[in-house]
């Protein structure tokens, strides 16, 4: 098998957690270097920092996948009398690419947020806060029976017929086309001025209508004809919603201060803040990665005993006081579940002669005195 290049293992990762699902103006993507190299080691962290360059470097890895975003206030300069500055030197001296996967990451399925609900043991998951549902239409396209496959192909590669967990979805009917060609035309099948009776197939797929363009390109691209017959249908329908949080339910009740303990063993952190009674039941679980703080409110509509997120502010914490909603708050760090979550997702779910490494450097800044 060949070594990839760095495109063809963004192209797979963003399969999983494809840029669309991110918050608007998150900064994501590539943020240094280049993807257009090989790549035979990728090291997936939290946080990029000096540190973790350095661990990039001693393990030769050629490009890190990150979670939060290196620059995510424009850079006014690059001087390397300062951190930043220092680190993009050294990434870029050493040939190192960063490309930042955030909000899209706490998003996507099996994502950031999932991997905590994991850890934590909840069952029976749902999204806290939903941020994105997909439009869709149908597309219909006319082709004659020896270019069906041929089609179906080129529209499955482009993206259309995605259901699910299902790739290449289309439904064929048979049947029969007439037309006849002007003196201007210059046909595939038939003569000018004839009019041309032919088997052809009826290829149904839907699309997702952001994707519309980039397929009806593909599918024109693939079809025999001059000019190709297709139908675009407004669906109803929509894909199942995506979001921030996820909602689920402990395999048993138990109190708040053991639910607390849980919380510090399973996402591995010395401490945690705990703001309600710690006799009070809970069964219920919102969790969600990073800062939380604005949605209190869907916490506590979503009828979750307890709400676990980081960053907690005083007086967002004494909001929830007041409205009655329990939050236990492990630090913002809980998020480095996603370090071996990625690592792992990709040496699983690619096929690529590519190693994921999950970077053993502890970026939290907080300690315990
Ligand atoms: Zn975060």
């Amino acid at each position: 098998m060949k070594i990839p290049n760095g495109q063809q293992i963004i192209e797979e990762f963003e399969k999983w957690s494809p840029k669309y699902l991110a918050m608007e103006g998150d900064p994501i993507g590539l943020h240094v270097g280049t993807l257009n190299k090989k790549v035979e080691r990728v090291l997936v962290t939290l946080d990029v920092d000096e540190a973790v360059v350095d661990e990039a470097i001693s393990k030769r890895a050629e490009l890190i996948i990150a979670h939060h975003p290196p620059i995510f206030r424009p850079l006014k300069n690059l001087q390397t009398d300062f951190p930043q500055g220092r680190l993009m030197e050294k990434l870029i001296k050493h040939d190192i690419a960063v490309y930042a996967a955030h909000t899209n990451l706490d998003v996507a399925e099996g994502g950031v947020n999932d991997l905590l609900a994991q850890a934590l043991g909840l069952q029976n998951t749902d999204i806290l806060v939903q941020t994105y549902e997909a439009e869709l239409v149908k597309i219909a396209v006319f082709v004659p029976e020896s270019h069906e496959d041929q089609l179906r192909d080129a529209l499955g590669k482009a993206g259309a017929g995605a259901i699910g967990d299902y790739e290449h979805c289309s439904y064929t009917l048979s049947g029969t086309g007439r037309f006849r060609p002007t003196a201007d035309a210059d046909p595939y099948i038939g003569e000018s001025g004839k009019m041309e009776v032919t088997e052809e197939s009826k290829i149904e797929v839907v699309v997702r209508k952001a994707d519309k363009d980039r397929v009806i390109r593909a599918m024109i691209a693939a079809h025999p004809y001059e000019e190709v017959a297709y139908d675009v249908f407004t669906l109803e329908n929509k894909e199942l919603p995506m979001g921030l949080g996820r909602v689920g339910t402990l395999s048993e009740e138990m109190t708040l201060r053991n639910f607390a303990e849980l919380v510090k063993e399973k996402l591995d952190v010395p401490f945690a803040r705990m703001v309600g009674n710690g006799e009070d039941k809970v069964k219920k679980v919102a969790v969600l990665g990073g800062d939380g703080n604005k949605y209190i409110s869907q916490a506590k509509r979503s009828g979750a005993d307890v709400y676990v997120t980081g960053d907690m502010y005083f007086h967002t914490a004494q909001d929830a006081q007041a409205i009655g909603l329990n939050i236990i708050d492990p630090g913002h760090h809980v998020e480095k579940v996603m370090i071996r979550g990625v690592a792992e997702y990709m040496a699983k779910h690619t096929k690529l002669q590519c190693e994921f490494i999950a970077s053993e450097v502890d970026t939290e800044p907080f300690r315990i005195i």
